[in-house]
């Protein structure tokens, strides 16, 4: 029986042929399934179809256009660059493809935009204008390099040399102040010395996630380098797409197993539960209020961690070989709800659609940047949920997802308050 040989590089969208020709059209990867629906009402899991009912964006859609394109039938035009691109990569409808067809939907998702990249077509203009701003400035915005440690009042105590290294990333570090401070206050409520980078630089998550592959492992080359020499155990974030980057990507760009890291990866979310499981993180101030958790893509179904495969496929499309397929079940799904559930006064409610099944907020991977509609129809189907169960507040684990979620509150009025999962675990310290 011939085999071909196959291996999970997205630097080559014929890895992904066979996955991408064999999508049956089922629309699994659509539908959130049946036995968690209580009704029609939110039983999507693609932001990028419900943006746009058209079949093209749904990830059947895209699997058709991706063999298109690898078989030479197909040239990019600017609609089929929205296609692709119009696409927060949110991983919804790889774990639900996975649940009946060993099919590596995400990753031919971000093969194709690799390809774009590579045949001189993508990214976006949006995109193209945040890969300057971070060759120029080190962040996403083009602000100035200087201004990264802003967000360091005087009451945060900083270590020269710790154990742990608190990656803060551009938005915490430029535009959401607040969540870095409430994390340096929470490491420092807990007695837990952290030091930062000497030196940090943008995590890299827009140009990995839009194909921009050689600018994404030049920064992750430099990165973890960079945390080598300060001899850091552990790199905290409290960004997700950051968790995800440093977690799964950079080992997925320098073709290393997550467990290859010279330092573990963890998440504030992770964090915290250890820290209230070891009796140090005190929660005991009452937060009065319903209250609703939104699985941020980046530390949930696209969290779990990376291992290289190569090997061969023959008969059925069978590997060899064994591949341990991601299913996205290793995210951080229990740690956020262990905390949150030990905060007096809280009253926890859960969304329709949870965990590997939440509806991302629509604004990750590039996603706001060059398609702000999206990102505001997804975070706007996702607060009538919120609004539907009778949250007063939406909480995430993800400055991108605050954002988003705020924007559309304040475009919709519709009163539900948006906080950071770090300001609520501030907000319930102990004075
Ligand atoms: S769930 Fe998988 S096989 Fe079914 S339509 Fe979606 S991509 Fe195709
Ligand atoms: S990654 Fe998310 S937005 Fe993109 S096709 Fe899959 S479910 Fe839809």
């Amino acid at each position: 029986m011939p085999t071909t040989k196959v291996n999970l590089e997205t630097t080559d969208l014929n890895n992904y042929r066979y996955d991408m020709s064999r999508c049956i059209k089922c629309k699994g990867c659509y539908w959130v399934e049946h036995t968690y629906m209580p009704g029609v009402k939110f039983s999507v899991r693609c932001p990028s179809n419900y943006w746009n009912d058209f079949d093209s964006y749904g990830a059947f859609g895209k699997m058709r256009i991706g063999t298109g394109l690898v078989e030479g039938k197909l040239n990019w035009t600017p609609t089929l660059l929205e296609v692709v691109y119009a696409d927060p990569l949110c991983g919804a409808c790889d774990v639900g493809c996975k649940r009946n067809l060993d099919l590596e939907i995400e990753l031919s998702l971000e093969a194709m935009r690799v390809k774009a990249v590579q045949d001189g077509a993508g990214p976006m203009p949006a995109h193209k204008r945040i890969a300057e701003n971070i060759a120029a400035t080190h962040n996403l915005f083009g602000a100035p390099h200087a201004d990264r440690r802003k967000w360091v009042t005087s009451d945060i105590r900083i270590a020269e040399k710790a154990d742990v290294l608190y990656f803060a990333g551009c938005t915490a570090s430029y535009t959401n102040h607040e969540i870095a401070q409430a994390t340096g206050k929470i490491l420092n409520a807990v007695k837990t010395p952290f030091m930062l980078m000497p030196d940090e630089w943008c995590c890299g998550n827009t140009l990995q996630s839009v194909g921009m592959l050689e600018e994404a492992r030049e920064l992750a080359k430099r990165n973890i380098e960079a945390v080598k020499s300060t001899g850091a155990r552990r790199v905290l974030l409290s960004c997700a797409e950051g968790y995800r980057m440093w977690k799964v990507e950079y080992p997925k760009l320098l073709n290393i197993a997550t467990s290859d890291l010279p330092f573990e990866v963890i998440h504030l979310v992770e964090f915290a539960d250890e820290a209230l499981k070891r009796g140090d993180l005190k929660l005991t101030r009452p937060v009065n209020t319903r209250l609703t958790y939104h699985d941020s893509c980046s530390i949930s179904r696209l969290a779990d961690p990376w291992t290289p495969w190569s090997g061969e496929r023959g008969w059925m499309g069978t590997v060899s070989p064994p591949l341990k397929r991601r299913r996205g079940t290793q995210g951080l799904y229990a740690q956020p709800r262990n905390v949150i559930g030990a905060i007096p006064g809280v009253e926890f409610i859960e969304m329709i659609r949870t965990r590997e099944n939440a509806f991302c907020c629509g604004a990750g991977r590039g996603t706001k940047e060059a398609f702000p509609t999206l990102a505001s129809s997804s975070a706007k189907h996702r607060l009538e949920e919120v609004k539907e169960i009778g949250a007063e507040v939406l909480v995430s684990a993800c400055p991108w997802c605050k954002n988003n979620f705020a924007q559309a509150v304040k475009e919709d009025g519709n009163g539900v308050k948006v906080m950071d999962f770090s300001e609520l675990i501030l907000a319930s310290l102990d004075a």
